[in-house]
């Protein structure tokens, strides 16, 4: 058993149950990558057993607190079953949805989607990759299903020091999937579309859209961002009369058009353009367009806190230049799925562009990740998407 010595004082967030060792924090002790170590304060105490990974920031991340327990595979079968039972009792209005996800679910660097009858995994960190086998079988086993991809190809594995990996791990089959959530439906390409496939993140912030088309009956909506148009439906299915939709991903758009006409709605309804958000945005103003809604759900502008200034003002950037799109008394959706920038510091950006833009609003509501991204008292990390809502005064 190999043990990791900390550097004095450096026991305080493991002893809140945070489960990330950084590197800075270590004194002494290595293992190989993915290997299970006793974690020691300085002065000797046990703290937890952690997956080790030699190349990380993240040296190590904490299996469990309990010094009794055995890392094994009975041990992660135990927390697979945990993570799924909790989805049968969140609100998920869905047929697609996420069921592990990492630390939250005590699986650090773990992410498992489930569409239909088809699992996708990312394996991240070096723990979950030295257990892949035993976390594959614990699967199938706990959803009775027999097929699971695999998409461990983000730069997070680089990190790690892992190459990417993708392909079937168990079962085989079409890529090509479809999912319905709340009332429409959905397709992807699991082989090739961002992540797993689709941000199952936004389920219900897209519903939330869907009913403020209806409720305050929108004619002009603007959707930055769209990916394979999953607001862009939703705005439709809430009766908005016409969808502008941006994105600079050809596949994307050509997916997010195709859903228009699967949904059942008339393609003049919605149009799509293969361009830059910031450049739209400012040449809608010069062409004096506006909106009465508009979305922007940007990329993570910020991966971590060090990235944290650069993003806010590309944050503040497209903020602005949305709120002056909108007709008064307009509604911006406007998100962060940066975790450098948290709710507070976001609610600071996003009030700074409507100063720039000489603009007040109300916010109306918060938005986060669907249920099945579950945030824990233990690790705030976990809320990396935020959401505002705001109606223009
Ligand atoms: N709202 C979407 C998810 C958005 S993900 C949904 O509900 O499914 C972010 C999207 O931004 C990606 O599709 C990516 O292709 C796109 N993107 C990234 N940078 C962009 C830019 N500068 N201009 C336009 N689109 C961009």
């Amino acid at each position: 058993m190999k043990i990791i010595r900390l550097r004095d004082g450096k026991e305080r967030s493991l002893l809140r149950r945070h489960p990330w060792i950084f590197d800075s924090a270590v004194a002494k002790g290595g293992a190989d990558a993915g290997e299970t170590v006793r974690v020691e304060s300085h002065a000797g105490q046990f703290l937890a057993w952690a997956a080790f990974s030699p190349l990380s920031k993240i040296r190590a991340r904490a299996w469990s607190f309990d010094e009794t327990q055995r890392i094994d595979a009975p041990f992660l079968e135990s927390l697979v079953h945990k993570a799924i039972q909790a989805r049968a009792r969140f609100d998920i209005q869905s047929d697609a949805m996420r069921l592990i996800h990492g630390e939250s679910d005590g699986l650090p660097g773990l992410v498992v989607d489930r569409y239909g009858d088809t699992l996708v995994a990312q394996f991240l960190s070096s723990g979950v990759e030295r257990w892949k086998a035993q976390l594959a079988d614990a699967l199938l086993q706990c959803t009775g299903l027999t097929r699971l991809y695999e998409r461990s190809d983000t730069s997070s594995r680089q990190r790690e020091g892992l190459p990417p990996a993708t392909g079937w791990l168990r079962g085989s089959g079409p890529t090509e999937l479809t999912l319905r959530e709340h009332d429409w439906q959905l397709t992807l390409d699991i082989a090739t579309g961002h992540k797993t496939g689709f941000y199952l993140d936004q389920r219900d912030s897209r519903k939330q859209f869907a009913d403020h088309a209806r409720r305050l009956s929108f004619e002009r909506v603007l959707n930055c961002f769209c990916y394979t148009g999953g607001f862009t439906v939703a705005a439709l299915h809430g009766g908005a009369q016409h969808v502008t939709s941006i994105d600079s991903s050809a596949p994307a758009l050509a997916r997010a058009q195709a859903h228009v006409v699967l949904n059942g709605f008339a393609p003049e309804r919605a149009d799509f353009l293969d361009a830059d958000v910031n450049a739209s945005l400012r040449s809608f103003i010069e062409q004096g367009r506006s909106f009465d809604a508009i979305v922007l759900d940007p990329p993570k502008f910020a991966p971590t806190a060090a990235h944290a200034d650069r993003a806010a003002r590309a944050y503040k950037d497209i903020n602005r230049l949305a709120l002056k799109l909108l007709v008064p008394g307009g509604v911006l959706f406007t998100f962060s799925c940066s975790g450098g920038i948290n709710a507070d510091l976001f609610h600071k950006i996003v009030a700074s562009a409507g100063m720039d833009a000489g603009i007040d609003g109300y916010i109306t509501q918060r938005l986060g990740g669907a249920p099945d991204h579950p945030m824990t008292i233990n690790f705030p990390e976990g809320e990396y998407l935020k959401g505002l809502v705001v109606m223009t005064k």
